[in-house]
């Protein structure tokens, strides 16, 4: 999965980081951005957990490969 930050959702509170550090990163404009754009499978469970707790719902995973990745 491909996971993406909506900056005009983001507010920067920085729990994607906490959560998921290999896959987030706040940078100095107080937004959270994604650096690793295809993140491996032992990555996932942070990273739904991130979209989970953002308080702003700014991060949305693409699928892509086959659908039954998303699912795993
Ligand atoms: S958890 Fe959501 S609102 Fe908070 S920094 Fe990450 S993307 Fe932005």
């Amino acid at each position: 999965m491909k996971p993406t930050v909506d900056q005009d959702l983001c507010i920067g509170d920085g729990i994607c980081e906490d959560l998921s550090p290999e896959v987030f990163e706040l940078r100095d404009d107080g937004l959270a951005y994604v650096i690793n754009e295809e993140p491996d499978e032992s990555l996932w469970p942070t990273i739904k957990e991130a979209v989970s707790e953002c308080p702003t719902d700014a991060i949305v995973l693409e699928s892509y490969g086959s659908d039954a990745d998303v699912a795993a």
